[in-house]
Parts: structure tokens; sequence; C-alpha cells
């Protein structure tokens, strides 16, 4: 186990301590070599210099076995990793792509594993959301026209800040090299004073809030260079993540691969609306691949150039963002990280939903409700609770426009990942597409009675007041307009006693004297039938590939092969996203067993189980081991008994329990596991428990 901040403080005191008594005792044996005392003396002196230097070295030691970088077990992150990856990559995964020809920095191919996990993730995802919530689905283009990203802001604004080597001209994101030497020193330099530790952790916490001169500072005060040829770096500079295109051969006509797949619902605003017969609120979802030309890409399946998005806009009246399921989630608890906590940097906390919405850390509850259905999605696909955590963003991290963001994050050998972006964006979305396009994109709620109230018109007469006052004219009837109600009816009984009245203009600092016909002012009697209004926005969106980079992590793990010379390795997918549901063995390789093994094969196939049939000969532990390597939760065998009984073995993955199930019922039976509906420790208490396998 990693050990506590305090705990690692407390080591490195006892390093410090240790290391001055060794150089105490350096100079006590330097003076007596010095002096020509006793050879005794100072062999004496040496043996305790040496006996000291040992003790230094074994406390440098626990502080790095110790550290954030490290299970305790002298396992680093890093050799974790590169044994989950060397597993992910031998069983295809996934793959780099085009490596053929030397393959393409953040851009990945999903093998057959892969595929059939992410097929998952999305129907999962798809049922959680669209289904349950009656979400509009929509698919549009990855390609868009400029108009659409100028509307949103991407052209203008997607960038990241990027430096380059002075004389090699290599490319880096500046705050990733900010990050790189502050995670590093904290992690691996224990002689780091508290101060420090305290100054580089508060840099972490800050570092999505700074500017380039900002980061710019920072670089050039920590003296941070190149990392592959420690060369100087050029000053940050914004660089935009989009790639551009033109549409048609006349090249007139620019577009850009889309960053998200938000703006094109958005551009359908008023065809959902009216779609789902002009009421709010509502959501529309769509799948799709995002692109971005990411600086730097690194960390593998985390930072990419190309991926799937799944992202949803709820559609609200800015007036009321209740929502009516809340009160369903409000009991969860899990780990919130408010922006007060992290900027004191305490710890997050495990907090109710239903008290942060109640107490106003989260904005509203329609925010607090994807907060907690994202929580319930994500620990569903096997994400571990403690290691999920929902972060406010940063008054500065946030844009200006919105009301709240938080970040669902997820803990990996990484560190705490993005994973999905929760944020209420306001109405700044469909104001800006409406106001480029044009195109009314607002919602207008009809009231139950029509409203009726009396207002004060004011109607300047301009044909009167451009010959009385001249270039003033128009002035001084914007400011006849402006006039509050008390200030209008001042004026109505001056005119009314007086035939004219004084208007102060202080834009101009001058008094106009208004004569009665040059102005109509009256109360009017207004009907309103309902108001109209531009709806806000709260978007939840998801990065897939990264979620299932961290599912990958949540569940691998390793176990002793029977003999215990082997560390074999396990996926312990849930089995609704298991890749495979299902293996199918004969016992041995037995024409007879084969048969009854394609059978059920064909059966289990016929009830949507996705399964796969091995008629190898290899021994039946080794083909459990390779399924386990595929995280495949259950396992059928055929044998001799099979032919007496009409029964066969069912063998659960992480436990390795088995049980004897009729054969005519394996295929439902199975089926109802995999897709939940069913629990294995029911399994368990229903069918005949038998003894595990003789070779695991
Ligand atoms: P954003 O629009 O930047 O908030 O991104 C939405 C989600 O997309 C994030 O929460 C990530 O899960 C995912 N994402 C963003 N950039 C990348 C990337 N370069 N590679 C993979 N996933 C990404």
């Amino acid at each position: 186990m990693a050990a506590t901040e305090e705990e690692l403080e407390v080591l490195r005191t006892e390093l410090l301590e240790k290391k001055t008594e060794t150089e105490k005792q350096g100079e006590v044996v330097r003076a007596l070599k010095g002096n020509k005392v006793d050879k005794k003396e100072i062999e004496e002196a040496l043996q305790l210099l040496m006996k000291l230097k040992l003790e230094v070295q074994a406390k440098e030691k626990e502080i790095t076995s110790k550290a954030a970088g490290s299970d305790g077990k002298g396992n680093s992150k890093e050799s974790f990793r590169q044994q989950l990856n060397d597993t992910l990559t031998s069983r295809l995964f996934f793959i780099p792509a085009f490596k053929i020809y030397g393959g393409v920095a953040g851009l990945y191919d999903y093998g057959p594993p892969g595929c059939a996990i992410k097929a998952n993730v999305l129907a999962l995802w798809r049922q959680h959301y669209v289904l349950e919530e009656s979400m509009l689905e929509i698919d549009c283009p990855c390609v868009t026209p400029e108009i659409v990203l100028k509307a949103s802001g991407h052209v203008d604004k997607f960038t990241d800040f990027m430096v380059k080597d002075e004389k090699t001209g290599m490319c880096y994101r500046a705050d990733h090299l900010l990050k790189d030497y502050c995670t590093e020193a904290l992690e691996k330099d224990p002689l780091l004073t508290s101060a420090k530790r305290q100054e580089l952790k508060e840099v972490l916490t800050t570092l999505d809030e700074l500017n380039a001169a900002q980061l710019g500072e920072k670089i050039k005060e920590y003296k941070i260079t190149a990392p592959d040829s420690k060369n100087p770096v050029s000053d940050p500079y914004p660089f935009n993540l989009m790639f551009s295109t033109s549409i048609g051969p006349s090249g007139n006509a620019p577009g850009f691969l889309r960053p998200e797949t938000a703006q094109g619902i958005f551009v359908n605003f008023s065809k959902l609306y009216y779609y789902n017969g002009n009421k709010l609120p509502f959501a529309a979802a769509q799948i799709g691949q995002a692109f971005r030309n990411e600086i730097a890409p690194r960390q593998g399946l985390l930072r990419v150039r190309e991926f799937t998005l799944a992202e949803i806009e709820h559609f609200v009246d800015p007036e009321d963002k209740s929502h009516p399921k809340f009160k369903d989630v409000a009991d969860l608890e899990f780990l919130l990280y408010p922006r007060k906590e992290q900027l004191s940097m305490e710890k997050p906390v495990k907090t109710r939903i239903g008290d942060a919405v109640s107490q106003g850390v989260v904005n509203n509850e329609t925010l607090g409700y994807f907060i907690a259905r994202t929580y319930l999605f994500l620990t569903s696909l096997g994400i571990q609770k403690d290691r999920l955590r929902f972060r406010q963003h940063l008054p500065n991290e946030m844009a200006h426009y919105a009301a709240d963001c938080w970040d669902a994050e997820i803990e990996c050998s990484y560190g705490w990942i993005e994973v999905t972006g929760l944020a209420d964006r306001s109405a700044y979305d469909l104001k800006a597409h409406s106001d480029k396009s044009n195109h009314d994109l607002s919602a207008f709620e009809k009231y139950a009675e029509s409203k009726v109230f009396e207002r004060l018109k004011i109607t300047p007469h301009l044909k009167l007041l451009g010959p009385a006052f001249k270039k003033d004219g128009d002035t001084v009837g914007k400011a006849l307009l402006a006039m509050s109600e008390e200030e209008a009816l001042d004026m109505k009984a001056k005119l009314e006693a007086d035939g004219q009245a004084p208007l102060e203009v202080c834009t101009t600092g001058k008094t106009f004297t208004i004569k009665k016909e040059q102005v109509s002012i009256s109360k009017e009697t207004v009907t309103e039938a309902g108001r109209k209004f531009t709806p806000a926005v709260i978007e939840p969106s998801f990065g897939i590939g990264r979620i299932i980079y961290c599912m990958y992590e949540h569940c691998f793990y390793t176990r002793p092969s029977k003999g215990g010379d082997e560390q074999l390795v396990v996926f312990k997918f849930p089995p609704i996203v298991a890749p495979i549901k299902c293996t199918v063995f004969p016992l041995i390789q037995n024409e007879k067993l084969n048969v009854v093994a394609k059978d059920l094969s064909v059966a289990l196939t016929r009830a949507g189980v996705a399964n796969k049939i091995d008629i190898t000969g290899t021994s039946i532990g080794k083909r459990y081991a390779r399924t386990d390597e595929l995280g495949v939760p259950f396992a059928i065998t055929v044998d001799f008994e099979t032919d007496v009984t009409n029964d066969v073995t069912l063998r659960e993955r992480d436990s390795r329990a088995q049980v004897r199930v009729p054969l005519k019922l394996i295929a439902s039976v199975v089926r109802d596991i995999s897709e939940g509906h069913l629990a294995w420790l029911e399994v368990l208490s229903i069918y005949p428990n038998v003894a595990p396998s003789q070779e695991e």
C-alpha cells in the first residue's frame, strides 16, 4: 500500500536526519585520518559511516516504494501499465493505427475484443441515457462548414498553449511540461521541502487556469527545457486543435473535422423542439467521431487525435432547472471535489448528491441528476467507486458564460483523468448560432391563462423631434424611450400642466425642452399568451475511449497459476461489457463432445449470447487462462457425464466456482447472467456446485 502524504513527510524527515548524521560521521572519519590516530579507531569510525550510508539507502528505497508511483509491493505504476498494455496489444484490444508504415501518434485501431467492448459500452450508454431518459438521438456529419465553428467559438478559441524546442522545432504542450515537472519533482525528489511541495501542488491544482504569460513565467522560473533534447523552449503561444479541410473541389468553402458532436445538435434545435411537441425540457444525444489535432498525443488511448464522443444536450427553461427524477438519485453518495476543497488543498469528500444540490455546491437539480446518473453508468462498467470523483471547475477554468461545470475523473496509472465533462452552459450556444444564422432558436412557454397587465407606452414623434433638435433629434428620441416609469409619468404631468417639460440627457450633458406634441405618453393594456426565451443547455460529454481505457485498468489483475510459477492475467469485466460472454469447451478432443459443444454454441448464439468455441486439445486449465485474459466471464465445459446426466459445467471467471446446469437451460441461464437479469450468487444457490477444476 502506498503511504499517505503525512507518513511520507515523517519518512522524509527521518531521511534528512540520517543524511545529516552521515555527513557528520564523514567529517569525523576525515578528521581522524588527518590526525593519524590509531588504525583501530579509524576502522570503527569507518564502520559506523558504512552503516549510516546503508541506512540512508534503505530509507530512500522505503520512500520510493511507498510514494504515489508504487503499489508498495515494489510494483510500480509503470510496470503495471506495461503488463496491461502488453495484454491489450497482444490480444488485439487495440493496435497502433497504420503500424506497417510506422504508425501515427494519437491514432489507434480497435481489434476484435476492443470493438466488442466499445459496442457493449455504447449499447449500455444508449440504454442508460437515450432510452431511459427518452432522448432524441441524431447523427450528423463530421465535416463541418467553417461558419458553424466560427459561431460556436472554436475557430477563434479552441486552442492549447504550445512551446517549441528552440533548436529542433519539436512541439510540446506548455501545461504538460509544467505538469510533468511538478509531478516528477513531487514523486521522485524525496528531499523537497514542505514549502516547495506545497507550491508545486498549488501549481498542479491551478494548472488549467494559467494563461500563456503565466505558463511562460513558470517554465522560466523552473528552468524547464525540452524533454527530448534538454534545449530551451519558446514562450507559449496558442495552437488551434481543429483539423482544417475544404469542402468541394473549388477549395472555396472552408471547413473542419468536428472537434465535438454538440454543434450538430444545436443547429438542429428548432427541428428537435418541434419534434418534441414544442415542449421543454428535452434532451438530444449524439454518438460519433470527434477530431482534435493534439499537440503531443501521449498516454496511449487517453489522448488521441480521433475519438468517439457520446454527448447529450439537455435543453431546459433557464428559470426552472429542477428535474422530476432528481429524487430517485438524491440519496446516492460518492466523491465530490468542489472548488473550495481544491483551493484549500483538501481531499474530495463523500457527499450525498441531494445535499450538494440543496446546499448550492452543485448549481441545480438537472446538473446534479446527470452527475449522479454518470456515477451509476461508470460504476456499472466496472470503474471502482473509490477511484472515481467529480471535480468542479475552478472559476477561470470555466467558460465565462457557464453556470457550473464538473468533470468525472477516474484515477488510473496516469493519475486522475477526466473522462466526462458535465457543464451547465446556460443559453450561450443557442444564442451564438441564432445570432450568426439569423434563425430563431428560441422556445415559447404558453401560460395556462393569458396574462393581462398595464404598461406605459412612450412614443417619441420623430418627425417633429428632427426639425426641432436637428442633429440631437435621434439622441432625444432615444432618451425619451429610456425614461423610467416614474420619469415618464412626471413628464406627462408637466406636459399636461405647462405644455412643455425639461429632459436631461446624461450622455450629452444637455437639457432639452420637450413640447407636448413631440411625445405621447399613455398607459396601454397588454395581453400576453406566453413568454419567449432561449433555453439553457446542460451538457454531459463522454469520451468513450478514455472510459474504456480506465475500465481496462480497473478490471485488470493477476493471480498465480496452479503451480505458482506464473502470474496469470485476468480482466474482471462485468458480464454486460465483456467482449465475449461465454466460451464452450469439450473437456478433451473427442468427436462426440465436439458435436454437443457445437450445438451448444449455436444455441447460445440464437439466444443472443456472444460466445466462442474452443475445440483445440489444449489442457482445460490453459483454455480457461486464455479466456480469462480476454475477460470472458463464463465457461461451459462438456464432459463425458453430459451424455448421461444431460448437464454441463458452468464456471465463473473470478471465483472459479463451478455448477452443473441442465443442457436445455444453459443458454438461457448464461443469457440472463450476462445481461444482468440473474446474479451469479443465485446461480450458485439454484444449481448443484462442483469442485473447481483440478487444473486450476
Ligand atoms: P471536452 O469537450 O474537452 O470537455 O471533452 C469531452 C470529453 O472528451 C472529455 O471528457 C474526454 O473524455 C474526451 N476527450 C477530450 N479530448 C480527448 C482526446 N484528445 N483523446 C481522447 N478523449 C478526449
